[in-house]
């Protein structure tokens, strides 16, 4: 039988009780199958002896003597000390909340210990470590397994074991032959022992290559296979799958919306409305990546694609990182979507809930077209009428497995029981893992050119000391009527006591009374409310506000075409990709705009002076910093401040969890990855069936993946 077939629940295992069950079920172990791939994060080896002495140079794994007890403190916090040696030094056990090992550590007894030793006050010791009767002959390492409330070692190991034993030897190998013998894996049943108890390192590294391999070949079958569907030219399917086929050209109202627009779309433009139009007539449900860099105009991209599905019928719903970028998103649809007798509405978690359940009623009734928001346009009680297209802005860590509950929201619109069409759109080049799997069954649109007019920002790095200077040149730009943006990299002072560096609130205070009295300022950052938030971009869209201190909340998306100077205070705390995002909020407009980024004298060493000194003698942020006057192009800024921030540390993806495989790390393995994928779409292309009726094993894979809720959604 293969693994994913053993669902029984768990006590089918000798041994294991009903608390036992309830115990696994509370940490997500529900059958046998998922018990068997709860693998552990680590492996102790504690057959080898470390002694005492050489207690650095790992965990320390020997047979001591007890020499005496010792206690210290008092009443409840009184605790044991157990002094011990070895054949090569002496040591002391800390028993904090163990005053039990009195009695199973008694003095002239030999015990075998494994912990972390460390010195303190002179002694060597430890306070996290285990005894074993040292007679134990242990033949395998020890697994070390992530534990939750109740879910102990012996319990996990007992059972995982009993599984093994029970089951382990009847398991079939489900990769085929050619491609075991290709990838040099184990056996299922050999793999998925040795990786719970493995005899050797040898045989663990060949355990674990197996399954990592495994899960991501499953993985590549499941992106593989949407993607070959998608663009399968299955006519028979056409009109009757439920996507209605249609003209490619563009919809009624979508000329309507270029017909009044005060410009004609780029060719960039152009083309990836027409891709998306093409796909949306198509059999298939559109999922594309739009990708170009800021200011570049996805919004009016995104907009055009909303009102096609309106014409068809259906509902768009297009979701922002922010309230402020939602808010923004909400505005434009309705100076640009209202005239059309399009009916928009903005939804975010703060919406007070009269207007709420109001807007719901609304939704679910059909009477909004379009629903702009932040996340909070996928809550449960959210219910369409008729969800045909979501729209997604800025989220590179909206992965295969969040997009599920799209699909899922489709399914349960009222009207509609299809998967919606998806548009995701970014400014940030997608990194290859990520590329290859999170988007790796989408489509790829690129507008590659921007808005005629744009004149490049010309972009000055200065040192603190000069801030004056830059100042002064931004009063010449508000004197000829332009905004500002002053950007710090703290909201308030009182973040990091004694620090020097400038901050949001207290510098909103200085430009508004010493360096510029004569023009409104404002502050807005992520503490403040968002009435307050809105209020103030609305403000310095109008103009009434011309300078706008603020945090890094202005970096995504932010809008406003006035705007010509940017000033980062203290650029090297920044990314190289947030700097980019920061300087695209100006030069938005037909002006000359100016980014400047000054730098904290002493944080940065002299050099910064391309002419004066060699590579080797900037300093590192200098180098950094010297990408943003080099560079204009997203992609190439991105892809430095990869290489800057070296491997493992892509878009946030280590920290997202957006993709909890049980073993395999599509950054860390991205070598299997590339061929797991590789061979999955070679299966797949031969057989486009391969394992579509055994949709479990990836709906395993699925399984482990954090809840919609988890990951912010
Ligand atoms: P981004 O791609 O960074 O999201 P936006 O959609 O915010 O860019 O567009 C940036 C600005 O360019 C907006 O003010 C928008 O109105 C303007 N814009 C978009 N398309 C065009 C065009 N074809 N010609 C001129 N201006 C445009
Ligand atoms: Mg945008």
């Amino acid at each position: 039988m293969f693994l994913r077939e053993i669902t029984f629940p768990v006590n089918r295992l000798k041994g294991a009780g009903p608390s036992a069950q309830r115990i696994l079920g509370d940490a997500g172990i529900n059958s046998v199958a998922s018990l068997l791939t709860r693998y552990p994060r680590d492996w102790e080896d504690r057959r080898c002896t470390i002694l005492l002495k050489d207690w650095n140079k790992g965990p320390v794994c020997t047979v001591v003597k007890v020499l005496s007890h010792e206690w210290f403190g008092f009443g409840r916090m009184k605790t044991l000390k157990v002094h011990v040696e070895d054949e090569s030094a002496r040591a002391m056990l800390v028993c904090f909340n163990r005053p039990f090992l009195q009695k199973q550590l008694p003095v002239g007894e030999q015990i075998r210990i494994w912990g972390k030793f460390y010195y303190k006050y002179g002694e060597l010791q430890a306070t996290a470590f285990e005894i074993e009767n040292p007679g134990i002959q242990k033949d395998f390492m020890n697994p070390v397994y992530p534990l939750s409330k109740e879910l102990t070692h012996n319990l996990l190991r007992r059972l995982i074991q009993q599984a093994l034993d029970q089951f382990g030897s009847n398991l079939e190998d489900e990769i085929p032959q050619s491609i075991m013998v290709r990838e040099k894996l184990l056996p299922k049943k050999e793999a998925l022992r040795a990786v719970h108890f493995p005899e050797s390192m040898e045989i663990l590294e060949q355990a674990r290559n197996t399954l990592i391999f495994e899960e991501l070949f499953y993985l590549e079958i499941m992106v593989g296979r949407r993607a070959l569907e998608r663009k399968k030219e299955d006519s028979l399917n056409k009109g009757t799958e439920g996507y209605p086929s249609s003209s490619p050209g563009f919809s009624p109202l979508q000329i309507n919306l270029i017909e009044r627009l005060p410009f004609s779309l780029t060719p960039g433009q152009e083309k990836a409305i027409g891709e998306i139009n093409a796909d949306m007539s198509g059999p298939w449900p559109l999922a594309r990546l739009l990708q170009g860099d800021v200011g570049s105009g996805k919004t009016l991209v995104a907009f055009l694609a909303a009102l096609r599905a309106v014409d068809e019928g259906g509902q768009a719903a297009i979701m922002a990182p922010t309230e402020l970028l939602a808010r923004q998103h909400a505005n434009n649809a309705a100076r640009l979507l209202e005239p059309l007798g399009i009916r928009p509405a903005y939804l975010t978690g703060n919406l007070k809930s009269t207007g709420r359940s109001r807007l719901l009623e609304n939704l679910a009734a059909g009477e909004v077209d379009i629903v702009l928001g932040t996340h909070a346009l996928f809550s449960k009680d959210v219910i369409y009428r008729n969800l045909s297209l979501v729209i997604i802005d800025e989220q590179h860590r909206f992965g295969v497995t969040q997009r599920q509950a799209i699909v899922a929201k489709g399914q349960s619109s009222l009207q509609q029981k299809n998967i919606p069409d998806l548009l995701m759109m970014s400014a940030t080049p997608i990194p290859r893992t990520l590329a290859l799997t999170v988007f790796g069954d989408l489509d790829i649109s690129v507008i590659s050119d921007m808005p005629p007019g744009r004149k490049p920002v010309k972009t000055h790095l200065a040192k603190e000391s000069n801030a004056e200077k830059v100042y002064d040149f931004v009063q010449k730009e508000l004197e000829a009527g332009r905004q500002a943006y002053f950007v710090f990299p703290l909201i308030g002072e009182n973040e990091t006591s004694g620090s020097i560096l400038k901050d949001a609130v207290s510098m909103a205070e200085k430009l508004a009374k010493e360096i510029y009295p004569q023009y409104s300022t404002a502050l807005i950052h992520s503490k403040l409310d968002d009435e307050e938030k809105r209020k103030t971009m609305e403000a310095f869209r109008a103009g009434e506000i011309r300078i706008l201190a603020a945090t890094s909340v202005v970096e995504v998306g932010v809008d406003v075409p006035n705007a010509s100077c940017m000033v980062i205070h203290h650029a090297e705390r920044f990314g190289l990709s947030a700097l980019h995002q920061l300087r695209g909020r100006v030069g938005r407009g037909r002006d000359q705009a100016y980014c400047f980024l000054i730098y904290s004298d002493q944080d940065i060493l002299p050099g910064i002076n391309p002419l004066n000194l060699s590579e080797e003698e900037r300093s590192r942020e200098g180098r950094r910093l010297m990408v943003m006057l080099e560079n204009r192009d997203g992609f190439i800024i991105a892809e430095k401040d990869l290489l800057f921030r070296g491997p493992g540390q892509i878009a946030g993806i280590e920290q997202s969890g957006y993709l909890k495989l049980g073993i395999a790390d599509p950054v860390r393995d991205t070598d299997a990855l590339i061929r797991a994928r590789t061979e999955a779409f070679g299966i797949l292309e031969k057989d486009p069936c391969f394992l579509l009726s055994e949709h479990r094993c990836i709906a395993e894979v699925l399984e482990r993946s954090p809840p919609f809720a988890e990951v912010g959604l």
